[in-house]
């Protein structure tokens, strides 16, 4: 079942889509059917946590099967004009075309247009220049016949002149259902290898292929209610009608998806760094050491610097968790306009933020199993490079955290009043005052930069004196956001020892960015001298109650045991431990060769 890891990259990009097609099997078996997956954000989300640490390219196909695909379509307002039934059933496999080689975060300048034939009723789908192929789509013949939503311009002839319509979406079939032979018209090559998810990326590009007039999707407004809904779109006849919006309104229509998306990009990351820790921790107790200039050995766990990094790694992952928690039940319950703005903001900062995080978590694990870290059997490394992935699909990480840092610097962040003074160390509710304090010292500290000085050169504007300190804001108040999950978690506990330990990795969690951040916080009176000098003395504290009982909260993750077998880092044999198929001849695993 887990000997992909090693197998040759075509192997295990046909492997992924198998275990595609085994998966889709279980949803139509099981009550919750491909259609509802691609509807329930809870549901799709945690596809990606349990899928991420088994078969990274395997999260990545799904993905963009269920959510860009099978989510923007059946979401579409039309969508009973199309037949779902072969995607529901895998007989095509979807795709999402929309990023071009010219065009990545600069996607809404793209150039593929559809042009309308108004007589034969009719689109013509083009690529105009190389430089407008689509970029990194899985759209190669691996895995099956697929088929894919590509955006274009809609092109209308209008008073004998050609009228820009705005970016939308047109489903296109992309091979043969028989033959699995790419379709007339179109090109696909494959992008040289990334060190990424094993996934055939690839680039498209269109010849005049002609489409039927019901290609194109109908705009659905997101998740506008029904009564909302207004008629807009393209009669057969050619007469455009938009009550929907500008044409950047329009755009982020076709793209709705991709704040889910987000949700499911952090989600992988959440699993995966939950996998990481369990075999990291659970590794630094059965892997032995020399203890210092003692005699004999001891485990890794038992020296400071190993269990300390591992221990705010820990809390990270913890933070992480609950924080995506918290971002996927806001989206649900979103309703309104407004309440959509916001749940989409907090996707950018909870996708950016857990993503980024994810990345160092599962380089301090990796790091902390030595040479055992580096390979593919033992998952961590594979997962930490298809991580990457998800750092940059689905929103830049970059980009969307400085568009909603800014946003937020513009009047979306809540300024809560501060009481004046320094804080206690002591009690949860202050520490977590002061990651508030730090996020407020961050909008403050960005407002300050949008006000115009006079005599003052601003080279690229308003905006780029801005942006640093907007993304500090984005980020410290995920910290803040973070953190409030894991205090809630605690005060909900019902188990004493687990409210205690929550407690403490509340504390830890804090305390380190606290640390952190110490001058900004002592420069606004927050904390004093000596609070800052005691700071790293109050984190040894917390490591010291912490560390002895980290294996309850390890396990508290419920990462497969199945999965873990499967590492042979986690055999307490040392000496199986160099040979990856002893670890698959275990109980349970006979017969499990892939
Ligand atoms: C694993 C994976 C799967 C993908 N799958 C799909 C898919 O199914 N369909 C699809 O259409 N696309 C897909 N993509 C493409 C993805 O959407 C783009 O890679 C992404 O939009 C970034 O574009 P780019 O790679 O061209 O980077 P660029 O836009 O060239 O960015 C390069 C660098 O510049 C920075 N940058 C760019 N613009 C700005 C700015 N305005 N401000 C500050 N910094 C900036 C970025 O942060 C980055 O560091 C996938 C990508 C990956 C990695």
């Amino acid at each position: 079942m887990f000997h992909h890891r090693e197998l040759p990259l075509e192997e295990r990009m046909e492997l992924s889509y198998e275990r595609l097609r085994h998966l889709n099997k279980h949803l139509l078996d099981g009550p919750h059917s491909p259609a509802a997956i691609a509807q329930d954000p809870s549901l799709l989300t945690a596809l990606h946590e349990w899928a991420g640490p088994v078969d990274p390219g395997l999260s990545t196909i799904l993905s963009i099967h269920y959510n860009l695909f099978l989510g923007t379509l059946t979401n579409a307002e039309d969508v009973h004009r199309h037949d779902l039934d072969p995607y529901l059933n895998l007989d095509r496999i979807g795709v999402f075309l929309c990023t071009e080689l010219l065009h990545g975060n600069s996607v809404k300048e793209l150039e593929t247009r559809a042009t309308y034939d108004r007589a034969a009723r009719e689109y013509v789908l083009h690529t105009p220049r190389p430089g407008a192929r689509k970029f990194m789509p899985n759209t190669s013949e691996v895995g099956g016949p697929k088929a894919a939503l590509v955006a274009a311009r809609l092109i209308i002839e209008r008073d004998g002149r050609a009228q820009d319509e705005g970016v939308h979406l047109f489903l296109v079939p992309l091979h043969d259902p028989v033959s699995g032979e790419t379709l007339e018209g179109i090109t696909i090559e494959r992008l040289p290898q990334t060190g990424s998810a094993a996934v055939d990326h690839c680039l498209t590009s269109f010849d005049n292929v002609r489409l039927p007039y019901e290609a194109m999707l109908q705009p659905s407004g997101g998740q506008r209610t029904a009564d909302e809904i207004t008629p807009h779109g393209l009669t057969p006849d050619g007469v455009y009608t938009n009550t929907f919006g500008g044409a950047l309104k329009r755009f982020l229509d076709a793209l709705a998806r991709v704040t889910p998306g987000k949700l499911c990009m952090e989600a992988y990351h959440v699993g995966t760094m939950r996998h990481a820790l369990t075999v990291a921790i659970r590794y630094a107790h059965i892997r032995h050491t020399f203890n210092g200039v003692r005699p004999g050995s001891v485990p890794l766990w038992h020296h400071r610097s190993h269990n300390a990094s591992l221990l705010g790694a820990l809390a990270t992952g913890i933070g992480a968790t609950l924080l995506h928690r918290h971002a996927v039940q806001t989206w649900e319950q979103a309703a309104t306009e407004e309440e959509r703005d916001i749940a989409e903001r907090l996707a950018a900062i909870t996708k950016s933020w857990i993503t980024w995080r994810g990345r160092e978590v599962m380089l301090e694990c990796r790091e902390r199993c030595g040479a055992q870290g580096l390979f593919l059997a033992n998952g961590i490394v594979a997962q930490l490079q298809a991580g990457e992935g998800a750092i940059t699909a689905e929103g830049d990480n970059a980009v969307i955290s400085d568009i909603a840092g800014m946003e937020l610097v513009m009047g979306h962040f809540e300024r809560k009043e501060l009481r004046p003074g320094p804080r206690d160390l002591e009690t949860p509710e202050s520490v977590q005052d002061l990651l508030g304090a730090l996020a407020r010292i961050w909008c403050d500290r960005a407002s300050e930069r949008l006000r115009p000085r006079h005599n003052t050169p601003r080279p690229g504007g308003l905006l780029n004196r801005t942006m640093l300190p907007a993304r500090k804001l984005a980020t410290t108040y995920a910290d803040y956001l973070a953190a409030e999950g894991i205090l809630t978690a605690a005060q909900q506990a019902t188990d004493p020892e687990a409210r205690r330990l929550l407690y403490l990795v509340h504390r830890l969690f804090a305390l380190h960015r606290i640390d952190a951040q110490s001058g900004a916080l002592q420069a606004k009176g927050y904390l004093e001298e000596d609070q800052v000098d005691m700071l790293h003395n109050l984190i040894e504290d917390v490591l010291d109650e912490l560390a002895p009982h980290v294996l309850l909260l390890v396990n508290a993750q419920s990462v497969s045991e199945t999965l873990l077998l499967s590492h042979p880092i986690m055999n307490t044999d040392p000496e199986r431990r160099a040979q990856p198929a002893l670890a698959l001849t275990g109980p349970g695993f006979e017969g499990q060769a892939r």
